[in-house]
C-alpha cells in the first residue's frame, strides 16, 4: 500500500506546543469535542437516511469509547458518515486545521473561554502525541484511510482495511496525560459533558444484578453495556407528556440527594432562537450562596458550563436546572457575551416566562403559592430589587404576611388597611416587625389599637421596603417599635394625659437623673393605661439608614444608636404611685422600669443583665 505525506500548514509556525501549552488547564476537553465530532457524524447519517440518500439499514449506530491501558490509547470510535480521501484532506488538514490555528490566535490570551468552546479535532493533540484516524465514508465503493500525524505538521495517509463504516479516533496517549488511561477518570468526564448526548454511547460492560427466575430470594449478575448517557433527556420532550414524577425523576438525576423541587418551568423556543430547557424552583437551605450556579448550560445536549451569569439574570441563578441552546455564543469572549443582542434577547425572554409560570401558579393555585412563599419568597423578592422588568410583573403576585400568617398582595394588602391605618396626611402607614418574637410587646400594642402587623423578616426585606416606598408614594413602612403606638400611625384622636405637665416634667426629670443616659432622648407620651410604662422606640429613618450603612459594609460609626425612652403619663404606676415615692426610691424604680422596657427590646445584655437579675431575685428574698 502506498503512503502519501503530506504537510498540514507550511506557511505559520507548529502550532501543536502552542495546543498543548495554552489549552492545558482545559485538557479535558478533548473528550468532549471528539465525541462531539461523533455525534454530528452520526447525526448526518441518520438526516441522509430519512433523505433516502443512504440506503438501508443504518443498524446499531452506538458510539464506543475504549481505553486500552497496555497500548496507552483512547479510540472513540462511531458508525457514522465517515470520511473518503478528498475529506480527510479537506476537513483534517485544512478546515480543522484552520479553525484552530484561527481559535489559538484569537484566545491564546483568554484561558477562560477556552472551557466553553473547544478548537474541536486538533484538542486531541492536548493529551495525544499521536493520532490516528481510520475511517470509511458511507458513500458507495469508498475506500478505507488512515491519517496519522505525530504533532508535527506532517501527516500520512494510508489505504486501510476498514469494513464497517465510520471513524475510529485513536489517541496515542502522551506520557504526561496518562491520567486520561484511568477508566475512573473517563468515566467521569463522560458523566461531566455527555451525561445527554443525543446518541448512545458505550464505555466497556458494567455489572448488573437480576433476579435469579429459578430462586427469588437469589440475584445473579451479568454484564451489560455500560451506556453512560440519556439520549432523550426530559428538557427535549414534550411538556404534555410529561407527568410531576417525570420533572421530579430528572431533578434526581441531575441533583441526586436534594429535597424535591418545588415547581418548574419548561421553556421551550424557535423563534427567534432555538433554546429549550427546564428550570426548577428549589426549597432553598438558609444560604443562598451555596444553592447558585447549579444551572447547567447545553449546547445542542453536549454540556458546556455551569457558569450561566451571563445568560441568566442574577436572580434566576438561584434556579435549578437545564439551559439548552445552540444559539449561544460560546466561542467568543465574555464581555462580547454581555452585550450581545441574542444573548440579551434569551435572558429577557427567560424572566419573562419565569415570571408568567409564577402569575399562573398564583392564579391556578394560590393556595399552593402561599405555602409555598416562603421559598419562593426570597427568590422574588430578590428578582425584584434587582430586576426592574421583573418587579413590574412581580408585583401582581408578589405576597407579604402579617403575624397571623394571612398572606396579602401588595394591592390587596393596601384595601386591607386602608380603613384603619390612613395617617392624617392621608398616607397609608404598614407596620412591620422584622423579629416577632423579640418585638412581641409592641406588635400586641399595636393589635390592642386594631392594627395589623406584617412580617418582614429577611435580610433582603430592606431593599424590598425601600423599593415599595418609591414606587407607592401612598405608603409608608414604620416599624412597630419606631414609636409609641399612638404616633406609629399619627392620627387626631388624642387621649387626655391624666399628669398635668409640670408633674410630666418632674417625670422627666426624675427619669433624666437616674438613668444618666446622654445618648437617648426621654420625653412623656399620654397613652392608655394598659400601654407598657416606659418604651423603647428606635426612630425609623435613623435606624434605616444605619441598616443601610451596615449592609454597605461602611462602619457604624457614623450614625450613633438613636434610641427615644418614652415615658406613658397615664400608665398606672405614675398615676397612682411613682410621684408619692421617696426619692431614693424614685429613682430605683425608674432604673427598674427603664431595665424592663430595654429588656422587652432585647437590648438588656451582658453585666446589665446579670444586675438586673440579681437586683429582681434580691427583692423577692426579702
Ligand atoms: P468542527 O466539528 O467544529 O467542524 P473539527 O475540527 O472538530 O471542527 O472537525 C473538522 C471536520 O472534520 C468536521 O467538520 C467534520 O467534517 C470532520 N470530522 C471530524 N470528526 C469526524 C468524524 N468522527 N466523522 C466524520 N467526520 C469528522
Amino acid at each position: 500500500m502506498s503512503t502519501h505525506k503530506g504537510s498540514i500548514s507550511v506557511q505559520t509556525e507548529n502550532i501543536f506546543p502552542i495546543i498543548k501549552k495554552f489549552l492545558y488547564s482545559d485538557q479535558e476537553i478533548f473528550l468532549r469535542e471528539l465525541i462531539s465530532n461523533a455525534i454530528d457524524a452520526t447525526t448526518k447519517l441518520k438526516v441522509l437516511s430519512s433523505k433516502g440518500e443512504v440506503k438501508g439499514e443504518l443498524g446499531d449506530l452506538t458510539i464506543d469509547i475504549i481505553v486500552n491501558k497496555k497500548a496507552k490509547t483512547i479510540t472513540i470510535s462511531d458508525k457514522g458518515i465517515g470520511m473518503t480521501r478528498e475529506e480527510v484532506e479537506k476537513y483534517l488538514n485544512q478546515v480543522a486545521f484552520s479553525s484552530a490555528q484561527e481559535f489559538i490566535d484569537k484566545y491564546k490570551d483568554d484561558a477562560n473561554i477556552i472551557g466553553h468552546f473547544g478548537l474541536g479535532f486538533y484538542s486531541a493533540f492536548m493529551v495525544a502525541s499521536k493520532v490516528e484516524v481510520k475511517t470509511l465514508s458511507y458513500k458507495e465503493n469508498s475506500e478505507a484511510i488512515k491519517w496519522s500525524c505525530s504533532g508535527e505538521p506532517e501527516y500520512t495517509l494510508d489505504k486501510i482495511k476498514k469494513t464497517t463504516r465510520g471513524t475510529d479516533i485513536i489517541l496515542h496517549i502522551s506520557p504526561d496525560a496518562e491520567e486520561y488511561l484511568e477508566d475512573s477518570k473517563i468515566q467521569s468526564l463522560l458523566d461531566k459533558y455527555c451525561r445527554f448526548l443525543p446518541v448512545e454511547i458505550r464505555f466497556g460492560k458494567k455489572k448488573k444484578y437480576i433476579s435469579d427466575e429459578t430462586d427469588e430470594t437469589k440475584s445473579k449478575e451479568i454484564e451489560v453495556d455500560n451506556i453512560i448517557n440519556n439520549t432523550s433527556p426530559l428538557w427535549k420532550r414534550t411538556p404534555s407528556e410529561l407527568s410531576a414524577d417525570d420533572y421530579k425523576n430528572f431533578y434526581n438525576e441531575l441533583y441526586p440527594y436534594s429535597q424535591p423541587p418545588l415547581f418548574w418551568i419548561h421553556l421551550n423556543i424557535d423563534f427567534p432562537f432555538n433554546l429549550t430547557g427546564v428550570l426548577y424552583f428549589p426549597k432553598l437551605s438558609n444560604s443562598m450562596e451555596v444553592q447558585k450556579n447549579k444551572i447547567q448550560l447545553y449546547s445542542n445536549q453536549v454540556y458546556v458550563t455551569d457558569d450561566v451569569k451571563e445568560i441568566v439574570p442574577e436572580f434566576l441563578t438561584l434556579l435549578h436546572g437545564v439551559i439548552d441552546s445552540p444559539d449561544i455564543p460560546l466561542n467568543v469572549s465574555r464581555s462580547y457575551l454581555q452585550s450581545d443582542h441574542n444573548v440579551k434577547k434569551i435572558t429577557s425572554y427567560i424572566t419573562k416566562k419565569v415570571a408568567e409560570k409564577l402569575q399562573q401558579i398564583f392564579d391556578n393555585e394560590r393556595k399552593d403559592f402561599e405555602d409555598k412563599w416562603s421559598d419562593i419568597g426570597t427568590f422574588i423578592k430578590y428578582g425584584m430589587v434587582t430586576d426592574e422588568k421583573f418587579s413590574e410583573k412581580a408585583i401582581n403576585f408578589c405576597l407579604v404576611k402579617n403575624t397571623e400568617n394571612k398572606a396579602y398582595t401588595i394591592e390587596e394588602y393596601k384595601a386591607h388597611i386602608k380603613a384603619n391605618q390612613t395617617d392624617t396626611n392621608g398616607k397609608l402607614v404598614v407596620l412591620y416587625t422584622n423579629q416577632p418574637i423579640e418585638q412581641d410587646a409592641y406588635i400586641n400594642a399595636a393589635k390592642a389599637k386594631t392594627y395589623d402587623v406584617l412580617v418582614l423578616d429577611q435580610v433582603l426585606d430592606n431593599h424590598f421596603i425601600q423599593q415599595l416606598e418609591y414606587k407607592n408614594t401612598d405608603l409608608k413602612f414604620v416599624r412597630v417599635d419606631a414609636d409609641t403606638v399612638d404616633k406609629l400611625i399619627e392620627k387626631d384622636e388624642k387621649i387626655e394625659s391624666v399628669l398635668s405637665t409640670e408633674e410630666a416634667e418632674k417625670l422627666v426629670e426624675i427619669f433624666k437623673l437616674s438613668i444618666h443616659n446622654e445618648h437617648t432622648e426621654i420625653s412623656t407620651a399620654s397613652l392608655s393605661p394598659e400601654d407598657q410604662p416606659v418604651t423603647i422606640t428606635k426612630p425609623e429613618f435613623m435606624r434605616r439608614m444605619k441598616e443601610m450603612q451596615a449592609l454597605q459594609g461602611m462602619s457604624f460609626g457614623g450614625f450613633p444608636d438613636s434610641i427615644n425612652i418614652v415615658i406613658n403619663t397615664n400608665h398606672p404606676i405614675f398615676t397612682n404611685k411613682f410621684l408619692k415615692m421617696e426619692g431614693p426610691a424614685q429613682s430605683e424604680m425608674a432604673i427598674y422600669l427603664y431595665d424592663l422596657a430595654l429588656l422587652n427590646q432585647n437590648m438588656l445584655k451582658g453585666a446589665d443583665l446579670t444586675r438586673f437579675i440579681q437586683k429582681t431575685l434580691n427583692t423577692l428574698t426579702v
